[in-house]
């Protein structure tokens, strides 16, 4: 009962909607709401260019920005120990591990393993790396969100001594 009477209130506020124009987002045109299915293969593989990593990573890039969203996302896939250099996301960043074993590690804080289905909540602002382990290649869908179109600030390389958590 509950769900249908959730139901018809719904209904009612679908109704009686457009009555009120200044509530609520402008009404999507029909392009923009159309929706979309990015196939497979459809964008190419990008080689994780050297300042930014070491050893080597593929972005298989997923989602591009769609104002306003503001999210943006990639499968990113390490090879034995390859990692990103150090980086903060101005609003954070999730991490969804879908193969292999990873390590990810927190200025400061100690080196934590990761495995498929982990996910894994980046803090704003918080310096840290996430990389494959150092015999096991790993991948993660990388979701960040821009603020004034900025995700990602680029720091220093990951030395071994810190990536073997020394
Ligand atoms: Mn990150």
């Amino acid at each position: 009962m509950g769900i249908i009477a959730s139901a018809g209130v719904v209904l009612l506020l679908v109704a009686f909607g457009p009555c009120r124009a200044t509530d609520g987002p402008p009404a999507p045109s029909q392009d923009a709401a159309a929706i979309t299915v990015s196939r497979a293969g459809s964008q190419p593989s990008v080689k994780g260019p050297a300042e930014r990593f070491t050893g080597s990573v593929r972005v298989d890039p997923m989602l591009k920005e769609a104002p306003p969203s503001r999210l943006s996302g990639g499968l990113v896939t390490f090879e034995p120990g390859a990692r990103s250099a150090w980086h903060a996301h101005p609003l954070g960043q999730t991490l969804i591990v879908t193969a292999g074993v990873g390590r990810v590690q927190r200025w400061g804080g100690p080196v934590q393993e990761i495995r498929p289905g982990d996910v894994v909540r980046i803090p704003p602002g918080v310096k840290h790396w996430h990389g494959a382990a150092a015999d096991t290649g790993m991948s993660h869908v990388a979701l960040v969100e821009a603020l004034d179109g900025r995700s990602t600030d680029w720091m220093e390389h990951v030395t071994d001594e810190q990536y073997l958590g020394g």
